[in-house]
């Protein structure tokens, strides 16, 4: 396997955690990403010039033919990428460029979505306009969710519209970025589904898990899905597996979900690479969401995805300031806890809301899981539970 290099456009710790992936089958990685010591260029010795890292940006069409020369296949660890450029890069590349250009508008995406009859709550597109918001309030009532189409993340580019009072905020807070407009979804818990695709098409879900968001960011994630619904697993695998075969190339994709008090399902979006609420799978499952991209897009036979422990949970350490000193109060707990696997990602900076680890917790059982991540929740300074 090591006669293939891999070329990830993106450094950070997708990118770290793709990369000791990598080491086990001796796959070559090479990184684009600014800066010389990120996340992933950390864990990533280069032993030759031809592996050495990019310092570039991953939306420079220039530093993606860089890239492009020193690789047999590229893929990404992000979405917000200069897909045009990625599509002249003349190497194969996975998932598509037109899969990533579809994905990072998410009005694009959910018409796409909506045009596959793959189920969406109701969307319209706006202009950053007093009247074109007031107009999208009054066709999908309030709240409104309004988001930014593009450079999303953890909730960075979304707004709740609670009343129509407060739209000037709302353009002063999401600035001159084309919007569009979401009907509010009264869900009652959130759901997630990894799902890899091959070269030739195949596609195989993950489990599907209970992601918990705090404001906006997702704290923590639990696999399997616990419910008395016999047919919820399977119906979200369904929906998840539905969705990604209408996108172009291989790899993996985190597929959001709402599910909703009457057991029914929207897709809230897609993620065109492996996903926060798939790092469980490093632990958990018989092969990581990490391992299975890298198989997909080398062309080499997909991992089984299925589960190898009865229950588990992912913890992600978000920094609360510039200070280390939360995150080291944590992991220093953690590291008493049996079950337990810290992953730091060595950013050099923390601040308040930054993803600077997780910690992921196998189990035996429900009730040893609770007993075990327990002890993690009360080291926290402020409990998602
Ligand atoms: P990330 O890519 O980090 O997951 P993002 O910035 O793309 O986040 P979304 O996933 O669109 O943001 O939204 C963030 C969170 O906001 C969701 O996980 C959900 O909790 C809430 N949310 C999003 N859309 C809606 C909606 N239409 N109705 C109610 N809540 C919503
Ligand atoms: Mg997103
Ligand atoms: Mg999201």
């Amino acid at each position: 396997m090591a006669d293939k290099v891999v070329g990830i456009l993106g450094g950070g710790q997708l990118g770290r955690m793709l990369a000791a992936a990598a080491s086990l089958l001796n796959i070559k990685i090479v990184i684009l990403d600014v800066g010389e010591h990120g996340p992933a260029k950390q864990v990533l010795f280069p032993t030759s010039s031809q592996f050495s890292h990019i310092d570039g940006s991953f939306t420079d069409p220039a530093k993606i033919q860089d890239l492009a020369a020193k690789v047999d296949v590229l893929t990404v660890e992000i979405e917000h990428v200069d897909a045009d450029a990625l599509a002249q890069a003349g190497c194969p590349i996975h998932p598509s460029p037109s899969t990533i250009k579809l994905i990072q508008d998410k009005l694009a995406q959910k018409r796409h979505l909506e045009a596959h009859g793959c189920p969406v709550s109701k969307f319209i597109p706006v202009q950053s306009t007093v009247g074109s918001i007031h107009a999208a309030a009054k066709e999908l009532g309030l709240p409104l969710m309004l988001k930014s189409r593009t450079l999303a993340y953890d909730g960075r580019g979304n707004f709740v519209l609670r009343e129509l009072s407060q739209v000037p905020e709302a353009l002063a807070a999401l600035g001159d970025r084309p919007l569009y407009a979401e009907q509010w979804v009264p869900f009652t818990h959130e759901i997630a589904v990894m799902v890899v695709r091959s070269t030739t098409g195949e596609v195989r879900a993950y489990p599907v898990v209970e992601t918990i968001h705090k404001e906006n960011v997702c704290h923590l994630v639990f696999a399997p899905l616990r419910t008395r619904d016999a047919t919820l697993s399977r119906r979200a695998q369904h929906v998840a597996e539905d969705a990604i075969r209408t996108f172009e190339g291989a790899g993996v994709f985190g597929v959001e979900m709402f599910l909703m008090e009457n057991g029914g399902l929207y897709i809230n979006e897609i993620a065109p690479r492996p996903h926060n609420s798939g790092h469980y799978t490093i632990e958990a499952c018989e092969t990581s969401q990490y391992e299975n991209h890298l198989r997909a897009i080398l062309s080499l036979p997909l991992g089984s995805t299925a589960l190898k422990v009865p229950a588990c949970a992912m913890l992600n350490i978000i920094g609360l300031s510039s200070s280390m000193a939360e995150v080291k109060a944590l992991t220093d707990v953690a590291l008493t806890v049996p079950g337990a696997s810290v992953h730091l990602y060595g950013k050099a900076e923390c601040r308040n809301g930054r993803k600077m680890g997780h910690i992921t917790v196998v189990a035996e059982s429900d009730a040893q899981l609770r007993t075990r991540l327990r002890v993690l929740l009360d080291a926290l300074p402020s409990s998602p539970l």
